[in-house]
């Protein structure tokens, strides 16, 4: 089954398969001090800036910044949850479990 993902309202949401499933309010929790220099950034999302599939995982990056330091920027690509081949169900990550943002996406077209 082909995975469908959007952003609404102006990066507010996520949509998979037609169904709004991330909203932006939520805080991320990276590491590797790739975003700015603190050794883990609490990093408050405020806006989905691109979104893609990768697999059965919907990525995305996020525009925000760190409330910690007041670094603001984009994200590199971050998994937002799976979607379950079989009956299309998204599950969602736990934003506040430690991320770590890719550069790129892995090279597998997008389905
Ligand atoms: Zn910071």
């Amino acid at each position: 089954m082909a995975t469908d993902v959007h952003q609404l309202d102006d990066g507010a949401w996520v949509s998979v398969n037609d169904t709004r499933e991330v909203n932006v309010s939520d805080l991320w929790r990276l590491a590797g001090g790739g975003f700015c220099s603190c050794q883990l950034t609490d990093f408050l999302a405020e806006g989905f800036v691109e979104v893609g599939v990768d697999g059965g995982n919907v990525e995305a990056r996020i525009a925000g910044q760190c409330i910690q330091c007041g670094a603001s920027g984009v994200t590199g690509w971050l998994t937002l949850g799976r979607v379950d081949p079989e009956t299309g169900d998204f599950r969602p990550v736990a934003p506040e479990s430690v991320h770590r943002p890719s550069r790129r996406r892995r090279d597998t077209p997008t389905a």
